[in-house]
């Protein structure tokens, strides 16, 4: 890098037909991945904002900071007066100038290093730019998967052109009071206002404000004005050195760290190729409202699809074209299914944070249980063969117990009749039990108990019958064999 003229590089592009956006690969590997950088920790100092605002222009002078601290020395780091400003390139007009996102070619080796978002307001903090804000930090932690961590580290709130020194006095300790005022959460705010607010100081680690004085009509007005220090207001240079020195002084730096671990050049190149798949997905927001209706869209396909999972398993094991099944085990089965549609919905990632995806989840399981509540009585139209089922069992009892204490009569074993006989008095209370059970739709429970016990008797039955029929033809199968083998 040292070689070459450092210079500003586009490393993110914005296509203007269609607001999408491109990163340039090359571009950022170039600057990240260069030999004596690659491996260091590595600081990112990012100054965003609406254009037109004097971004470029802060930026130019944080440079002049680094290449004076290069030096070994940062007295008079300003410079001359009437050295024109360089850099990151910006100008006057009401077109912008600069888009997209631009790097420093020379990454600047310091003993320590730092991390901290400017965010770049003029005259005030509005509503929409708490907005803008939140709706940044929210791609911001869709990139990130370590949702507990505070994703960010510090938030500067840079306010250009102040014009209420007498309520707030220019500089850190005023603009941090005016932040203050802004920021607080009251009772009486809409909720959406106390969200904003809440979600900001979620995100950051710390967060500050830093009102600056206009700089004069000159630098504001002046199409002719090229930089130079005579040409801005004494009390802008004030502060604005005060500005660059919290930012870039080594006492203050922080290194940038994501989710908690510090990060290399080149780790920082693998989290932009991640961020901006994020932002060349065709679901992109537009501004305003933004954030409400694109976490609610989020979550509403979330939900679509954990209940085409729901649906489809339970289709497969009770849709129209599969038998009558026992609604017990259904129920198991639903339970399962439920669980697994949850869990789905739960790693999906989704904007507006855990509140409003509970909200979402509560709802999923919610129309999972409705759904569960017609398959059942789907399943139940199924039954005529179940209806057949319960009073065959029965009438099957019944006859059984009936040839057995009849049998022990012609024994002269009729004492033990009143036993059997119990159990047909028994069967038939529970036969009538079922009917006024069907008949009424009262206590489905119990219907479904009695089902399954009639369930248990005839499979006990034709295991027995049928499983002796079975293995004595098999018996007489592997006779057949041994004989032929002799
Ligand atoms: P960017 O689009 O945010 O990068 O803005 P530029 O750095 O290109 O600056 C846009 C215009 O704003 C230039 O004409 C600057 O001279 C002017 N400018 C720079 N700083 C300030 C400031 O603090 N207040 C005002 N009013 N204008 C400024
Ligand atoms: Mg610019």
């Amino acid at each position: 890098m040292t070689c070459q003229r450092a210079q500003s590089l586009q490393i993110i592009h914005v296509r203007k037909d269609d607001h999408s956006f491109s990163l340039d690969e090359k571009a950022l590997e170039s600057i990240l991945l260069a030999e004596p950088v690659r491996d260091l920790n590595v600081m990112v100092l990012s100054v965003a904002g609406a254009f037109r605002k004097g971004k470029s222009f802060l930026l130019d002078f944080l440079l002049r900071f680094m290449y004076k601290q290069k030096t070994g020395s940062t007295v008079n780091w300003m410079g001359r007066d009437d050295k024109p400003l360089t850099g990151f390139s910006w100008r006057g007009g009401s077109e912008p100038d600069t888009n997209g996102i631009q790097m420093w070619t020379e990454v600047f080796i310091v003993p320590t290093s730092y991390g901290t978002k400017v965010y770049n307001l003029t005259n005030n903090i509005q509503e929409d730019d708490l907005q803008h804000l939140q709706l940044f930090t929210e791609y911001g932690r869709l990139a990130l998967d370590e949702m507990s961590l505070k994703p960010f580290q510090t938030l500067l709130f840079l306010v250009r052109d102040w014009s209420f020194p007498y309520e707030f006095p220019y500089g850190l300790e005023g603009g941090n009071h005016f932040l203050e005022k802004r920021l607080q959460v009251k009772a009486h705010q809409h909720e959406e206002l106390q969200l904003v607010r809440k979600h900001i100081r979620a995100c950051f680690n710390k967060i500050h404000c830093f009102v600056l004085p206009h700089p004069g009509l000159k630098v504001a007005t002046n199409p002719t004005f090229d930089g130079k220090l005579k040409d801005i207001e004494g009390e802008f240079k004030v502060h604005l050195k005060n500005l660059v020195e919290l930012l870039l002084s080594p006492q203050n730096m922080v290194e940038k760290e994501v989710g908690g671990s510090k990060l290399s050049c080149r780790n920082l190149l693998e989290y932009f190729k991640a961020y901006i798949k994020i932002f060349q997905g065709d679901d992109l927001p537009h501004p305003r409202s933004i954030l409400e209706a694109t976490a609610e869209a989020n979550n509403r396909s979330a939900i679509t699809l954990a209940k085409e999972y729901y649906h489809n398993a339970m289709e497969q094991m009770c849709g129209g074209d599969k038998p009558y099944m026992a609604p017990s085990k259904l129920r198991e089965r639903h339970f399962v299914y439920r669980e697994t549609a949850v869990e789905k919905f739960g790693s999906m990632k989704k904007m507006g944070g855990s509140r409003m995806s509970e909200r979402y989840q509560q709802q999923l399981e919610a129309d999972m249980d409705e759904m569960l509540e017609s398959y059942l009585k789907f399943n139940r139209s199924k039954n005529f063969f179940s209806i057949v089922r319960t009073p065959a069992a029965m009438l099957l009892v019944i006859i059984i117990m009936q040839l057995v204490s009849g049998f022990l009569g012609l024994l002269g074993l009729g004492f033990l009749t009143v036993f059997f006989n119990f159990i047909i008095g028994i069967t038939i209370l529970s036969l009538m039990t079922w009917m006024y059970i069907k008949y009424t739709g009262q206590s489905p429970l119990m219907g479904e108990i009695i089902d399954a016990v009639s369930d248990w008797i005839l499979g006990l039955f034709s295991r027995l019958i049928i499983g002796r029929y079975m293995n004595m033809h098999q018996a007489t199968m592997m006779a057949g064999l041994a004989t032929r083998r002799n």
